[in-house]
């Protein structure tokens, strides 16, 4: 299998990630449609290791110059390790502030900074190098359950592997499978579902430990033990970095450090969870109606913005 996928470990391997992610992202970053134009700057520089301190300043966006602006304003500030849930309706803007982050695309007015550095003076490697990215279906390729995992950090040993494995919960279904780790999976397989890809997409960030970390969270039911190690998995990965979250739970929501409802390309309410409850804002009526018992916080918004 290595023979294949060698081009790609000849790469930095959370590049390769980055890669993995590209070539499922149909509905996150919509890359392979629009080649996208960013390139490193005549004199950019390597990114310096990262505490993860994400600041979006006056920041507005348009996919090209006939098209309309889809962010504007967009102030943010985040401090390493703090969890952001970005929530709004479908095309509201939530998947462009992250393909900003990960300068899919430039800034059309504006700056987005990594502690401090403008992310356009630093190489585009040394950027994404330091970013792990969790899609709702998240990437597959056809070999082992532990090829799959290694993709995340090529150099890890056996033991960092199993423990990384365990602390997401891998193991747990994993070891009901006769061939364990060496189990072959297919990229569009249904060995695996939904949740179990993603408890595997969850491994390889633990592995690559990226300092930042976008999650695109899975809208999809999963059943309930799966829900119950996605959770459990979902706070391990989290620990220590500063994650931006597409997020559809109203449980991941509460618990984010800052709440960012994104409406039409603009920030309306930014706070934490308490302090949105005080507002009489639509986070505060959404979470008082009993609609999101039944629907993801989002697609709830979607059915008020058609109303
Ligand atoms: P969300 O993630 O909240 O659903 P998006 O960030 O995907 O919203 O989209 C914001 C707006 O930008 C929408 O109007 C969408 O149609 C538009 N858009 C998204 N991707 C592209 C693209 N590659 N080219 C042109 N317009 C785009």
């Amino acid at each position: 299998l290595w023979r294949f996928w060698g081009p790609l470990s000849a790469l930095s391997k959370v590049y390769s990630q980055l890669l993995s992610a590209m070539a499922s992202a149909e509905r996150l970053f919509e890359i392979l449609d629009t080649e996208p134009e960013v390139k490193n700057a005549a004199r950019a520089k390597e990114l310096p290791l990262i505490r993860g301190e994400v600041e979006f300043k006056d920041v507005a966006f348009q996919y090209g110059p006939d098209k309309p602006e889809v962010l504007h304003d967009i102030n943010l500030k985040v401090k390493p390790g703090q969890r952001i849930a970005i929530v709004g309706p479908t095309g509201a803007g939530k998947s462009t502030i992250v393909n900003l982050l990960m300068r899919f695309y430039d800034v059309t007015a504006g700056q987005v900074t990594i502690d401090g550095h403008d992310v356009k003076d630093v190489t585009l490697e040394s950027l994404r190098s330091q970013m792990g990215i969790v899609l709702q279906d998240s990437f597959i390729f056809s070999g082992t359950i532990e090829e799959n995992l290694r993709y995340g950090n090529e150099d890890a040993t056996d033991e960092q592997l199993m423990e990384a494995a365990k602390s997401v919960r891998i193991d747990q279904f994993v070891s009901k499978f006769a061939d364990g780790y060496q189990t072959q999976v297919e990229e569009r397989g249904s060995k695996l579902s939904v949740g179990q890809r993603q408890l595997l997409a969850f491994g390889r960030v633990l592995l690559s430990d990226p300092r930042i970390l976008i999650l695109d969270e899975a809208t999809s039911s999963v059943d309930t033990e799966t829900e119950l190690h996605i959770q459990t998995a979902l706070a391990r990965v989290l620990e220590g970095r500063t994650a931006f979250i597409i997020a559809h739970r109203l449980s991941t929501i509460r618990d984010a450090d800052l709440i960012v409802v994104v409406r039409d390309g603009s920030i309306t309410e930014l706070g934490t969870h308490d302090e949105l409850m005080k507002t009489s804002g639509l986070y505060a009526n959404l979470v008082h109606s009993q609609l999101l018992m039944q629907q993801s916080f989002n697609d709830v918004l979607n059915e008020k913005s058609e109303q």
